[in-house]
């Protein structure tokens, strides 16, 4: 036996797993997989409706108005039956025809079938009589119940109409008919409030894979970033499922764990996640406060007061680190319209920058190729010890990116910033482009080469781990109808980088 070992490492080396619950999940956005910094752990992250039973869910109003009828119709049958068969307590009567069976016979029926029906009076023909307010209750008090029951159930399943939500009438039918109908369900299968995101943790080791921990995310698509040696992972929340209040999130992948912690009262800004601190031990995230006085401009921009906050996941504390600047196109109105621009910050160790904010813009660029939406990067709030530093930026455009994805401040002193880019619109880019901004001048540059070439450190959709020895690409099963029936996560060797993605930058 002298195969070659290289080859046998090879096929030994090749690794899957299956995700849980396959079934759960309702977008195409399925495949991406996320290696952490640190290549230990993969986070596979997919759209699932969260539900256990959705069609129960969804049939809510329905289960809340028959347990309705259910309870009236029960008290109804139940006075109808105390007038129509009149019992006296303490008495016996026949079950089918209500006889008086004592009047007949004496304390105990004697005869083995009733005198007036024939019925046979062992066992269970004979029937005790009650007096009319414990009949009455025996029936009245669990068909009361029950109608609370499900009015509950029916009022907590069906809202009025809300202008411009996608939604469904209740029942079903009336929809078509009646458009102004006031009835709407709150729960239906296709209601996209419903959907969250999940990410499923699997730790890569010498062993092979494991599922280390799931978590559900609120919101169909928040952004999220986990700590280099994804041991962590934080997101924003900002929804109708916490009531507008600007929170930050977190979930412990080791052990399981999750937490959340209140930025500031509800409706009063914009909440976005923007990476961990210099140390790892906190999440940096900012809002953006929508009560700041907007002063038009004379580029019809205004400045958003936005907090730059560090939040400390083992003990759940917040700490305002500074504050820096955002942006809002629009108009002061009245009715006043600002769009609030992606804005980022990052931690920093230095007295003059502590922490850092980057405004953008989002803009549309044509070009001989394609029309194209990036953003423009427009200015950088550097906040130290000693006061706050604007430094503008000179309209730096980066293309088909919709977003901030994260920043760090890099050991030479410049904020490096990673872009969300739109899916699917270069099928060479494995993530977001990357940029860095010196803190002093405002130059922006391209990330060196090392990163750019082949796949960079994170990948944000199918690749190589950071150090390029693995790769992992995703098998989903639609061969059912309307569900995926598996999602596989295989990892295998590193395959030789193709040569068009070792040549190119890829990012611009
Ligand atoms: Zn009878």
């Amino acid at each position: 036996m002298s195969s070659d070992p290289g080859i046998e490492d090879s096929a030994a080396q090749a690794w899957s797993i299956d995700l849980p619950d396959a079934g759960s999940t309702r977008s195409t956005y399925i495949n991406e997989a996320r290696w952490s910094e640190d290549g230990s752990r993969l986070f596979v992250s997919r759209t699932v409706d969260p539900r256990a039973w959705p069609l129960l869910d969804a049939a809510r109003p329905d289960i809340g108005a028959l347990m309705v009828v259910a309870g009236i119709l029960a008290i109804v049958i139940c006075v109808a039956r105390m007038f129509r068969r009149p019992r006296t307590a303490g008495r016996s009567y026949c079950r089918r025809c209500n006889h008086d069976l004592n009047a007949v016979h004496g304390e105990r029926p004697s005869a083995l079938r009733c005198p007036e029906c024939g019925l046979s009076l062992d066992g269970r023909g004979v029937v005790r009589g009650f007096g009319r307010g414990l009949r009455l209750a025996r029936v009245g008090i669990p068909a009361l119940v029950t109608v609370a029951c499900g009015v509950a159930i029916f009022r907590t399943s069906v809202a009025p109409p809300q202008p411009r939500r996608l939604n469904s009438a209740w029942p079903v039918a009336v929809q078509a008919v009646s458009p102004n109908w006031p009835w709407w369900r709150r729960s239906t299968i296709d209601e996209p409030e419903q959907l969250k995101l999940r990410i499923d943790v699997i730790r890569v080791d010498a062993g092979g894979l494991r599922l280390e921990s799931s978590a559900i995310l609120a919101g169909s698509a928040p952004d999220w970033v986990a700590r280099a040696d994804g041991t962590a992972v934080a997101w924003a929340e900002d929804s109708p499922d916490t009531g507008w209040v600007p929170r930050v999130a977190w979930f412990d992948t080791v052990g399981g764990r999750g937490g959340s912690v209140d930025l500031a009262p509800a409706q009063t800004g914009f909440p976005a996640i923007c990476g961990w601190s210099p140390d790892d031990r906190e999440i940096v995230a900012l809002v953006q406060f929508t009560g700041s006085t907007y002063s038009t401009r004379d580029d019809g921009t205004a400045i958003v007061d936005t907090a730059v906050m560090a939040i400390d996941p083992e003990t759940g504390t917040v700490r305002t680190v500074g504050h820096g600047r955002g942006r809002a196109t629009g108009t002061g109105g009245p009715p006043a319209a600002w769009q609030i621009g992606p804005t980022i910050a990052a931690l920093g160790t230095d007295p003059h920058a502590r922490a850092v904010t980057l405004a953008a813009e989002h803009e549309q660029h044509s070009s001989a190729q394609s029309t194209a939406g990036g953003l423009a990067l427009r200015e950088l709030t550097v906040i130290g010890d000693s006061g706050v530093q604007v430094i503008p930026l000179a309209g730096e455009w980066v293309e088909a990116s919709w977003g901030l994805h994260r920043a760090w401040i890099t050991t030479d002193g410049r904020l490096g910033v990673e872009f969300t880019a739109y899916p699917n619109t270069n099928p060479k880019l494995q993530r977001g482009p990357q940029r860095f901004i010196d803190l002093t001048s405002g130059a922006v540059s391209d990330p060196p080469l090392s990163t750019t070439a082949a796949y960079p450190a994170t990948s944000r959709t199918n690749g190589p781990s950071p150090d390029g020895s693995r790769h992992v690409r995703i098998e989903v099963d639609w061969s059912a109808p309307d569900t995926v029936s598996r999602i596989g996560v295989v990892v295998t060797p590193a395959p030789p980088p193709h040569p068009s993605l070792r040549t190119s930058p890829a990012t611009r």
